[in-house]
């Protein structure tokens, strides 16, 4: 099967990082294709441990190429941190490659994006104040600058003049603040233009030859259906399409191209920043969980909202994605339990939904109908075939195949990559 996705199925953090890398080893391509720096994967693997925003978790294979698609934003001093980090943890960058597509993060979307949220009071959206939705609305709204601008510095020039006129505008008229200084942003992004230069690629026709070539290519997706700017939780939601089509999108890829869509699911759920999460968990069984799995965001370090595993937004994901199965994370995390909850349906004014509501005021109102299973309550991270699970982990995996109607493809039982049952090969 050449190419594969792997796209987050629930509020994102469900693990993609640690099964891209494990996957990664027998693929020749990885491409991330949406989101930006607000994504963080957290990968652990014999390299070390390492903080992912921007680059693929596939960076730690040296046979592996890695693209940024053009789905993705860039901010370049985030991205120059990371090449960096990587090398001073011997991880060579020399297959590393940025679309000349991809959106530009610029000075005026950190700031409009900290004042924005700032102005929402009560209403804040809990965004990671990291430029990614304003440099999306600028994408969409024709203003955006992209990394091949900058490659071409005349033309760069007036355009950052034409569109800063524009953000000064609204950062002095509407917020008062101080207005940016051309001369000031353009040199330092010429500078960047040469720090990037040597990524920059056309790199749908590199991911167009991998497959005449009849090479894997494994799609890394960030964050998590839930959070797709159409299908999440509108209006808590990331400004992009993090689903199946946001592959095709993001890369340049026909969707006839795809082998296999595999959604990732922790083996319960969180959730960061606002919104509504039905099986939110607010009592100790909350805490025990978020301590014991040490759930706070790879990117900004915030405590992960915790709760039971949702079916219903589940089956929603697999639906609207196409997953043709699942990856199942976290399964050992649950091991400190002695029963297990599984939200099968929602109550809503008096009716049974199994489909999540599109308005995010009826979804907080959805009160969780849940299933207990017996939890196993040994430790199951040393565990490498599906048949050697305890019984109760067994039943609680083929539960969620049922609920889900889609098979499982991989459990994940501890956070390094042999901590893995592969029930069915991927790649
Ligand atoms: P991502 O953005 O989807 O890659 O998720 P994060 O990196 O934010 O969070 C996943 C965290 O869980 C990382 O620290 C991983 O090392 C860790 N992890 C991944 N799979 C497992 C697993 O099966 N068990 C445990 N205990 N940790 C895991």
């Amino acid at each position: 099967m050449p190419v594969i996705a792997v796209i987050g199925a629930q509020w994102g953090d469900e693990g993609k990082g640690k099964i891209v890398d494990l996957l990664a080893e027998k693929a020749h391509m990885v491409v991330r294709f949406s989101g930006g720096s607000n994504a963080g994967h957290t990968v652990v693997n014999p390299c070390g441990e390492f903080k992912m925003h921007l680059i693929p978790a596939g960076i730690f294979h040296r046979e592996v190429t890695c693209i940024i698609g053009n789905g993705v934003v860039i901010d370049p001093a985030v991205f120059l941190e990371e090449i960096e980090a990587l090398k001073s943890q011997d991880v060579s960058v020399d297959r590393l490659f940025v679309s000349d597509r991809a959106h530009l993060i610029m000075p005026y979307h950190l700031q409009l994006d900290a004042l924005e949220e700032e102005s929402r009071g009560s209403g804040a959206i809990g965004t990671t104040k990291r430029g990614i939705g304003p440099a999306y609305m600028d994408k969409v709204g024709r203003l955006g600058i992209r990394t091949g601008d900058l490659l071409e510095r005349d033309a760069f020039l007036e355009r950052l003049r034409l569109v800063l006129e524009q953000k000064n505008r609204i950062l002095t008229r509407v917020y008062q603040a101080q207005p940016l200084v051309l001369e000031e942003i353009y040199e330092k992004y010429c500078h960047y233009g040469e720090l990037l230069a040597p990524f920059i690629r056309e790199t749908d026709l590199m991911v167009e030859e991998a497959l005449e070539r009849k090479q894997k290519v494994l799609l890394e997706g960030a964050q998590g259906t839930l959070l797709d700017v159409d299908f999440g939780t509108y209006p808590y939601v990331t400004s992009t399409t993090t689903m199946t089509g946001g592959a095709c999108s993001g890369l340049g890829l026909s969707p006839l191209k795809l082998d296999g869509i595999a959604g990732v699911f922790k083996a319960y759920i969180t959730r960061v920043g606002g919104g509504p999460m039905p099986t939110e968990l607010l009592d100790e069984t909350g805490e025990l969980i978020r301590e014991h799995a040490h759930e706070r965001g790879a990117t900004t370090g915030r405590p992960r909202r915790c709760g039971w595993f949702d079916a219903v937004v589940g089956r929603f994901s697999a639906r609207v994605n196409g997953f043709s199965s699942f990856i199942l994370t976290r399964l050992d995390i649950l091991s400190i339990l002695p029963s297990i909850k599984i939200c099968t349906a929602y109550r809503h004014d008096g009716k049974t939904l199994t489909s999540p509501p599109s308005s995010v005021a009826m979804l907080a109102r959805c009160e969780p109908l849940y299933e207990e299973l017996p939890g196993w309550q040994t430790d199951i991270s040393d565990i490498r075939r599906f048949e050697d699970l305890p019984g109760e982990a067994r039943t609680y995996v083929e539960r969620l195949e049922e609920l889900l109607n889609c098979p499982v493809s991989i459990i994940s039982v501890g956070e390094r990559r042999e901590q893995t049952i592969m029930v069915k090969e991927l790649l």
